[in-house]
């Protein structure tokens, strides 16, 4: 996928502080010169997306009224950021999330429930059960993942 239709959604003019945090493979939005704006990304600021939930409740934890929070990323990680948001008393309406696909998914097995990570614009892929798989466009939020039928 091209890195430049994976833009992070706009701020929020209600908001005072803004905390942007980006994927890995999110492209940087083009919010330079804008007052207050934090942006924190997985792989370079934080090295791992425990890091980052850590580092999130922390800063929630001296957060101030107006306080926005923005993610860009995959399922998995809007998921884990989304959970330390909320439990550190971050309100739903102060969290937009931006979900991004990467250049892989992770795509589950009807046939064995084996997980693999394939290359996001695969359509069909071969699972190591032997089946032959088609792929889900639409992500499973109970899998975490796509289903791969057998076709
Ligand atoms: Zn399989």
């Amino acid at each position: 996928m091209d890195r430049a239709d994976t833009a992070a959604p706009g701020l929020d003019p209600d908001g005072r502080r803004h905390l942007v945090i980006l994927d890995e493979h999110v492209a940087t939005p083009g919010a330079a010169g804008v007052a207050d704006v934090c942006t924190w990304r997985l792989g370079e600021t934080h090295a791992s997306l425990d890091d980052l939930a850590t580092a999130l409740t922390r800063r929630l934890a001296v957060a101030r009224i107006g306080e926005r929070l923005y993610l860009s990323g995959g399922h998995a990680f809007l998921a884990q950021l989304t959970a330390a948001a909320l439990a550190a008393g971050m309100l739903a309406d102060e969290i937009r999330q931006h979900p991004v696909e990467g250049r892989l998914r992770r795509v589950v097995c009807a046939a064995c429930r084996s997980t693999a990570l394939v290359p996001a614009d695969a359509a069909h892929i071969n699972c190591a059960c032997g089946a032959r798989l088609a792929v889900r466009r639409q992500l499973s939020p109970r899998l975490g993942a796509c289903l791969g039928v057998p076709c």
